[in-house]
């Protein structure tokens, strides 16, 4: 099967975007055996993207495009590629229901345009958005498969992965199927993860393993194909198997988690509450959590400790300690966990201080931070972390240190009955 991928936008052709999308399906398709030949990008133009369609058609199986399924004027892939292959454009119901609840929801008035993005080809096989408003689709004309896609990535890359490759798995792999499983890594760099599994990377071909680099953290897709569902598992256990014993301390979930759904659905299990201190985090780490709905099941409530003062007077840390190590420092950390731990009733507390930047602080580089934790052993204890980036990756990267420093440490904690 000879694949060819069409990246609609001007904003491409104008260099405002970089093109991940062609990027992401040509790595995909590749693992599927699907060779790439053509990546073309053309701008949100009828004209040109249809002579792009009718070049596609007459050299490709199957034509992947991203881009222009949104609501506006200058959408208008669905309208070129249902032109080319002389079908119209028609309602899907369950689309049209979501675009309507969602309006609903928000309580905000749904316009014609947003009716547009429930359109679809006729007779075509609707890809589900679980992520966005505009469904995607496949539609086949002489031979050839065209399939439209969302343009942005958060969009797309779920609908890739949850819609479009268990349906092109049985059309290549006829009776076989294929199934993968995303393995999240965190505190392992890409390099070194693909420098510790590459010989497994380079060996192994069912399932194959694709490392793939998101935010600040990495995994690794296992891609297998077999006919028999059993046997599927069965090979991605063994191949999970052999990447844990390389680099089993840094995995910490599947697929589309992160590490602070985790650490709220571990907390949850241990029936164990939280309280927080923070200062140079400024209050994400309970705004992560509390995007959880249930949250108020583990999570107590905590301060934003900013100025020494507050630190001092409202939380209750020491004079001496501020005095002698200063705010950002082990001490400091420790006890702002312990007095949250003790404030707010909870069976442990987690604290942040440290220098966002960009400038220095106490002579203290800006990525030092101090994360102290209450309550799981006798003494608080304290990570040290020099961090690099900006001050939001800084923040950011800290709030994520922290998830994981208590994923591992609430493993081995039972909460005293
Ligand atoms: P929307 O409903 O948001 O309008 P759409 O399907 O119409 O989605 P476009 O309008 O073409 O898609 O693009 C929307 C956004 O998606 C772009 O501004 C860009 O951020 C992102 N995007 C589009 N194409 C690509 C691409 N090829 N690679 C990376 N990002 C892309
Ligand atoms: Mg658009």
């Amino acid at each position: 099967m000879n694949a060819e991928i069409i990246s609609v936008g001007s904003e491409l052709l104008l260099g405002q975007i970089v093109n991940t999308n062609a990027a992401f399906l040509s790595k995909e398709l590749a693992i599927l055996g699907v060779n790439v030949y053509y990546q073309t990008t053309v701008g949100d133009n009828h004209s040109r993207l249809t002579y792009a369609l009718e070049q596609a058609q007459s050299r490709s199986d199957l034509v992947i495009l991203t881009g222009g399924l949104g609501p506006t004027k200058d959408d208008l892939t669905k309208e070129s590629v249902a032109a080319l292959v002389s079908k119209s454009l028609v309602h899907d119901v369950q689309s049209l229901h979501n675009i309507e609840a969602f309006f609903k929801k928000r309580n905000r008035p749904m316009s014609e345009n947003n009716r547009k993005q429930a359109l679809v080809i006729e007779g075509s096989h609707v890809l589900s958005n679980h992520y966005g408003m505009a469904p995607g689709m496949v539609v086949s004309c002489k031979g050839v498969k065209f399939v439209l896609l969302p343009g942005p990535p958060k969009e797309m890359i779920p609908m890739y992965s949850k819609e479009l490759l268990p349906y092109l798995s049985q059309e290549i792999g006829g009776r076989e199927s294929i199934t993968s499983r995303v393995l999240r890594f965190f505190d392992i760099g890409e390099s070194q993860l693909e420098t510790d599994v590459l010989d497994l990377i380079e060996a192994q071909t069912n399932p194959t393993i694709a490392p793939l680099a998101s935010e600040g953290e990495v995994t690794l897709r296992l891609t297998v194909k077999h006919a028999d569902k059993n046997e599927q598992k069965r090979l991605l256990d063994e191949t999970e198997e052999r990447i844990q014993e390389r680099v089993g301390q840094y995995l910490y979930g599947y697929e589309d988690t992160s590490l602070m759904e985790q650490l709220f659905l571990l907390l949850q299990e241990k029936r164990c509450t939280i309280a927080t201190a923070e200062s140079l985090t400024g209050g994400k780490f309970p705004g992560w959590l509390t995007s959880f709905s249930g949250s108020s099941s583990v999570y107590r409530g905590g301060i934003v400790s900013y100025a020494t003062d507050v630190k001092e007077n409202v939380l209750g840390v020491s004079k001496e300690t501020i005095e002698e190590y200063g705010v950002i420092s082990r001490e400091c950390a420790m006890e702002m966990a312990s007095s949250a731990k003790k404030q707010y009733s909870a069976d442990i507390a987690i604290s942040f201080t440290g220098v966002a930047g960009p400038n220095t602080q106490e002579n203290k580089e800006p990525g030092m931070v101090f994360i102290g934790i209450a309550g799981l052993a006798e003494e608080p204890i304290y990570y040290e972390l020099n961090l690099t980036g900006g001050r939001e990756a800084v923040r950011d990267r800290a709030v994520k240190y922290g998830c994981f420093y208590l994923l591992n440490e609430l493993k081995r904690w039972n909460k005293a009955e």
